[in-house]
């Protein structure tokens, strides 16, 4: 068996973080370095490598729907950015949607 990924162990709560929403399938928490002034993370507690493992409709349905939920309940207006392999700028290998929002009205959003 591999070792438990970063987010496994947060999940876990062998890792702190701040945690702004948990249901029995998902915990939401704030990003540890944030690219806007709202950065959540929206992670599965099953472990699932990249989001394209996940095959099932109902399971990519709720996992959208949390994060929309999520995100609702902080943002009016919000990104949500999914990096999908290496190639794709993903660095921490568990499944995870990234919330990002709560820019000035104007400012540049990247
Ligand atoms: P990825 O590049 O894999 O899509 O995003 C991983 C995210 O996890 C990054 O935005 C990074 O800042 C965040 N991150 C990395 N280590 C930690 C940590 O220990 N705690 C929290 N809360 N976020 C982390």
């Amino acid at each position: 068996m591999s070792a438990p990924t970063l987010f496994e162990r947060i999940v876990a709560r062998e890792i702190p973080s701040t945690i702004v929403y948990e249901d029995a399938e998902y915990i939401a928490i704030k990003d540890i370095a944030p690219k806007a002034p709202v950065h959540l993370l929206v992670i599965p507690k099953a472990v699932s490598t990249r989001i394209d493992e996940i095959t099932g409709e109902a399971e990519m349905g709720r996992l959208m729907l949390t994060a929309v939920k999520v995100a609702q309940s902080q943002l009016s207006d919000y990104r949500l950015i999914v990096n999908v392999g290496k190639g794709g700028g993903q660095e921490v290998f568990h499944t995870h949607v990234h919330i990002l929002g709560g820019w000035e009205e104007g400012s540049p959003v990247g």
